[in-house]
């Protein structure tokens, strides 16, 4: 398994936070081949070869970020020509107006409408594709400030569960926590007006707040008396607003940004870390139980089966399938020897620690509640 260093990884401001926490590589995700998209329905795509699959020009670009106001500054700040293409999409949001707040590009509320409740949609609605993604290229225009979802999703992980419990279950709420602080730290430091924290406050934007769509944000226009409230004495400089949010968190060491939030980020940093020990090393519970899942489709051969999710289901061969019930809650070492006297088949350490990856077998604590 690859390793890559995290500055290839994540955006660099949050490279450099994760360095100081971590402070070692990542296994690189290889099996999400995002140049020659993973999710593409296979060419022979037909009724043997059920499963999800993604449009292949939008891929999973179907989500419209959060772009905290530090972020918006970092982008707004970016004089690479390259990023040009990027910065432009961020002034069309910004130009519309609507989900403009201080706390940042908040999700429109037609928007979190139509994603909250078209779940199957992902990866294939173009009505869903992200203002930042550049057709031309298939690419993400603003990649080097992307938030939190977007720098931590894959379709597929090498490690099956235990890559998304690190990338998924740690990091994402680990960044997406300090998003949310340091946007709302910048308003405090800003000594914004009461009238404009009480507005910031009581946005619940940042969620995808559907319920506060009205006749004009559903149009795609912004509420005027909204959009005053929330701005106050900055309305009309808000692109320098979040160009000052830029300067203040651009300076933050990992140990600043873990004084300013608060223990909500220190826990989410400790969970994080304890699922990046799991996914450097190669330790499997002692004992285990065949897990729950779902058939996709039936080869002759092999099962391929859906179990931590549905982007990510893995091929398995009909003989280790039947070996699964073996699993019971009895030692690992002891199962495998009567595997191996019993059945004539060994099954090394690895295929184990795959087999635990991906769910197919779970740790047998908490596997049979009715033991307890
Ligand atoms: S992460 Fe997205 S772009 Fe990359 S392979 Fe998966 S679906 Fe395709
Ligand atoms: S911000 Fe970039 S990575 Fe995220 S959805 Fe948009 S184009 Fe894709």
């Amino acid at each position: 398994m690859t390793a890559e260093s995290l500055h290839e990884t994540l955006p660099p401001l949050y490279a450099k936070w994760m360095d100081d926490l971590l402070g070692g590589l990542v296994p690189r995700e290889s099996r999400a081949t995002c140049g020659s998209c993973a999710m593409r329905a296979p060419p022979d795509a037909d009724k043997n070869n059920r499963g999800t699959f993604f449009d292949p020009v939008i891929k999973c670009c179907t989500y419209l970020p959060t772009l905290y106001n530090f972020l918006v500054g970092r982008i707004l700040s970016e004089t690479d020509p390259a990023a040009a293409a990027g910065r432009e999409t961020v002034g069309a949001r910004l130009a519309r107006g609507v989900g403009v707040s201080p706390l940042g590009l908040m999700p429109t509320p037609t928007f979190s409408l139509l994603y909250g409740n078209s779940k199957q949609s992902f990866g294939k609605a173009r009505a869903l594709k992200c203002p930042h993604y550049i057709e031309d290229g298939g690419r993400c225009g603003v990649w080097a400030n992307r938030e939190s979802t977007c720098s931590t999703w894959f379709c597929k992980h090498v490690r099956g569960n235990t890559g998304y419990g690190f990338w998924r279950e740690g990091l994402h709420q680990l960044l997406q926590a300090v998003e949310i602080d340091l946007a709302r730290w910048c308003l405090l430091e800003l000594n914004v007006s009461p009238q404009m924290l009480a507005a910031a406050m009581a946005s619940k934007a940042w969620k995808g707040d559907a319920e506060s769509a009205t006749g004009a944000t559903l149009d795609n226009h912004p509420d005027p008396a909204a959009y005053a409230r929330a701005w106050a004495e900055w309305r009309g400089r808000e692109q320098e607003f979040y160009i000052r949010c830029a300067e203040l968190v651009g300076g933050l060491a990992w140990k600043d940004v873990r004084a300013i939030c608060g223990p909500e980020t220190r826990a989410h940093a400790r969970a994080t870390q304890d699922a990046y020990r799991k996914l450097t090393g190669d330790e499997v519970p002692a004992a285990l139980a065949a897990g729950s899942f779902q058939v996709v489709s039936l080869g002759r051969d092999t099962v391929r089966l859906n179990t931590y999710s549905e982007y990510d289901p893995i091929e398995v061969p009909r003989v280790v399938l039947d070996l699964l019930a073996q699993f019971d809650g009895r030692p690992t070492a002891a199962v495998l020897k009567a595997i191996a006297k019993e059945e004539g088949v060994e099954i090394a350490p690895d295929l184990v620690r795959k087999m635990a990856d991906f769910d197919l077998l779970v740790d047998a604590a908490g596997a049979f509640p009715g033991d307890a």
